[in-house]
């Protein structure tokens, strides 16, 4: 399968080991994953968020609920938000998940929005499980037609010793653990080039107290909702 439907079953992997009742996808973009998740049973609420409303709103009809959603017992009720702001910006809206998703989405911040992405996502938001992917640049040279970036919109792109001792570095920071893997198998033979995409799943390492959830929170609101489909 394509590497984006990698990535993709990587995080229903996730979701099926973890079982995250609460989930938010940051840097959305078409919502397919949100898409995806949403036959995932054990989620209740879904979030995405998008600097982008535009691209948000190409395909958001798939996360109307079917025809048969409707049939469905009254106990598996699905609430699906997306929210238009920006990964550096915290909101209240963002607390309270269990799992937060940032596929392919880091080498697309500016420096300024990367360096306040980590205390957003792990200290505001601080969800038990975050999964980060973003291009291994050991692999580009294998990549047919790829001179600097893979894409133009990319404002960097780490080799494995960056991308891990930033992980390492935030986690240590905010109480995660990080452990390092990733889609895309490099040839036999070239084991040292790592996987194509790479991929950091962090775990957080004390159970959150219902103090610490909300302590020093009041945020205000930033986020725009763009709407709410519900089954
Ligand atoms: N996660 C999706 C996937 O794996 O298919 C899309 C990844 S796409 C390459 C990166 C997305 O991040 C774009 O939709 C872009 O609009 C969004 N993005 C860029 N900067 C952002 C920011 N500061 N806050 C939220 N989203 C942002």
């Amino acid at each position: 399968p394509p590497l984006y439907k990698q990535r993709y079953q990587f995080v229903k992997d996730i979701v099926g080991k973890y079982k995250p009742k609460k989930v938010a996808d940051l840097g959305c973009s078409d919502c397919t994953l949100l898409w995806m998740l949403k036959f995932c049973s054990c989620i209740e609420v879904l979030a995405g968020v998008d600097i982008c409303t535009s691209v948000m709103k190409e395909k958001m009809h798939r996360l109307s609920p079917l025809p048969g959603d409707y049939l469905q017992p009254a106990e598996r009720r699905l609430t699906i938000t997306l929210h238009h702001g920006s990964v550096a910006h915290k909101d209240p809206c963002m607390l309270g998940f269990d799992l937060v998703t940032c596929i392919e989405l880091i080498e697309h911040l500016e420096e300024s929005e990367l360096e306040k992405f980590p205390e957003v996502v792990f200290g505001f938001m601080a969800p038990s499980i975050v999964v980060i992917s973003t291009p291994n640049s050991e692999f580009n040279p294998l990549l047919p037609g790829v001179t600097l970036f893979r894409h133009p919109d990319h404002k960097f792109e780490w080799n494995q010793a960056q991308f891990q001792s930033w992980a390492l570095e935030t986690a240590r920071c905010y109480d995660y653990s990080v452990e390092f893997t990733g889609v895309g198998h490099p040839p036999t033979g070239m084991k040292n080039v790592g996987f194509c995409t790479q991929i950091g799943v962090f775990v957080r390492k004390y159970p959150q107290t219902s103090q610490s959830a909300h302590s020093d929170k009041s945020t205000e609101a930033v986020y725009k909702t763009a709407m709410y489909p519900s089954l």
